[in-house]
C-alpha cells in the first residue's frame, strides 16, 4: 500500500504531501495512501558519509554479516538511512539491496603502507603494488576506494605520508580507470598536499589542511569529510603515543585544536562537505547527530549542516532525496531543524525503502 506524508518539505521549506509508492517517492496524489505523518518536518533521509561497519568496537574485523546488520540498525534508528563505508576488511555485498539495511556506498578493504595502519584492517602493499591492489578493491566495493594517505611512521616518530606523490597519483587513476572514486585518510600537513595534488576525490579528516590547499580543493570540487568525534581523541592517541613518540603526540594535539577553524574556513571557500562520524574501531555507530552539532558549533550554520547530513550527502553519493521519483528514505522531526539543530536528536518518523521504521 502506498505511504503518504504531509508537512514541510526540506530544503524548499514548502508545506507538501509526498505519497511513496514501494521504494519511490512522487508528488501525484495516490488513492487510498496510507497517512503516516501529518505536519512536523520531512528531511531527505541522513546519510553518514564515514563510517565502517565492517569494522566492530575495538578496531577489530567483524566476524559475520549480523553484525554488519547489528551496526547498520543502530544508524538506521537514528534517522542516518545512508552510508559510505570508508573501508572495511570483511566484505558485506550481501546487504547492498537488503530491506531494513541503509542505502550503502561501500569501499572495499583500506588499501595501506606495510605496517603503516591499523593491524588486520587493510591490504598492505609496497608503492609498486598499489596501483593493482586500487583496482582489486574498486571491484569489492561499489564506487568507492580507500587510501590511507598517511599515518605515523615509527622511525621518523611523527606522522609522514604512506607513499611518493607519483605513487599517489597513479592510485587515484587505477581508482578512476575502475570506475570508483578515490577517498583518503590523511593527518598530517605533508599527505594531505600530496593528495589534494594526486585529485582524491574526498579527503578524510584532513587536519592539516591549509588555506592554499582548501583553495585548491574549492577549484577542484574536491570533497571534505571533517569527522570531528574521530579528531575530538586525538588526545587519546596523543596519551598513548607520549614518552615513546612526543613529538607525534605534540603534532597531534596541535592539529586537533585548530580543527575547528580549518572546517569553517573550508565550508566558507566553498569546499563541499559531508557529515561522517568514523563509526567503527574506536567510535560507536549512531553519533550523526552528534556530528552535526561539532560542524554547527564550528561555525558552519545549521541549515548548511542538514545540506551536508542529508540532500547534499545523497546527491553527492547518488542517492536521491525527496524529488519526483527520488528514493522513499525520510525523517520527520517535530521542529524546523535549521531553526534548532538539536532536534535531529529525536526522529520522529522514520521511513527507509518506503517502508516505516518508526
Ligand atoms: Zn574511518
Amino acid at each position: 500500500m502506498a505511504l503518504h506524508v504531509r508537512g514541510t518539505v526540506l530544503p524548499d521549506g514548502e508545506v507538501r504531501d509526498i505519497w511513496l509508492v514501494g521504494d519511490r517517492v512522487t508528488f501525484e496524489p495516490v488513492a487510498d495512501a496510507e497517512t503516516i505523518s501529518d505536519g512536523g518536518f520531512v528531511v531527505p533521509g541522513l546519510v553518514d558519509a564515514h563510517c565502517h561497519l565492517g569494522i566492530a568496537y575495538g578496531a577489530k574485523p567483524i566476524q559475520g554479516l549480523d553484525q554488519a546488520r547489528e551496526l547498520a540498525a543502530i544508524d538506521r534508528d537514528a534517522g542516518v538511512l545512508a552510508l559510505r563505508d570508508a573501508g572495511s576488511p570483511y566484505p558485506y555485498p550481501e546487504l547492498d539491496d537488503e530491506p531494513g539495511v541503509p542505502r550503502l556506498a561501500r569501499a572495499g578493504r583500506h588499501v595501506a603502507a606495510p605496517r603503516r595502519y591499523l593491524r588486520d584492517i587493510g591490504v598492505e602493499v609496497a608503492a609498486d603494488e598499489v596501483a593493482a591492489a586500487v583496482t582489486a578493491q574498486a571491484k569489492a566495493g561499489t564506487g568507492w576506494v580507500k587510501l590511507v594517505g598517511d599515518w605515523i611512521d615509527r622511525g621518523v616518530g611523527d606522522l609522514a605520508p604512506s607513499w611518493d606523490a607519483a605513487t599517489m597519483a597513479a592510485a587515484v587513476e587505477a581508482a578512476h580507470a575502475a570506475g570508483a572514486r578515490a577517498a583518503v585518510h590523511t593527518f598530517s600537513e605533508e599527505g594531505v598536499e600530496i593528495m589534494v595534488k594526486a585529485g582524491v576525490d574526498s579527503v578524510e579528516h584532513g587536519t592539516g589542511l591549509t588555506l592554499d590547499l582548501i583553495d585548491e580543493m574549492a577549484r577542484r570540487g574536491t570533497a571534505l569529510v571533517p569527522t570531528m568525534i574521530n579528531i575530538r581523541t586525538f588526545g587519546n592517541i596523543a596519551d598513548s603515543a607520549r614518552g615513546k613518540f612526543d613529538g607525534y603526540a605534540d603534532h597531534m594535539i596541535a592539529l586537533r585544536d585548530r580543527f575547528p577553524s580549518v572546517v569553517l574556513a573550508a565550508h566558507e571557500a566553498g569546499v563541499p562537505i559531508f557529515v561522517g562520524t568514523d563509526a567503527g574501531g574506536g567510535i560507536r555507530h549512531g553519533l550523526a547527530a552528534d556530528e552535526m552539532l561539532y560542524l554547527h558549533e564550528a561555525g558552519i550554520p545549521a541549515e548548511a549542516v542538514l545540506a551536508a547530513a542529508s540532500w547534499k550527502a545523497r546527491e553527492w553519493l547518488g542517492f536521491p532525496g525527496l524529488v519526483e521519483g527520488g528514493l522513499a528514505d525520510l525523517v520527520v522531526y517535530d521542529a524546523d531543524p535549521r531553526v534548532d539543530l538539536r532536534v535531529v536528536k529525536a526522529p520522529r518518523r522514520i521511513v527507509l525503502r518506503g517502508a516505516v521504521i518508526r
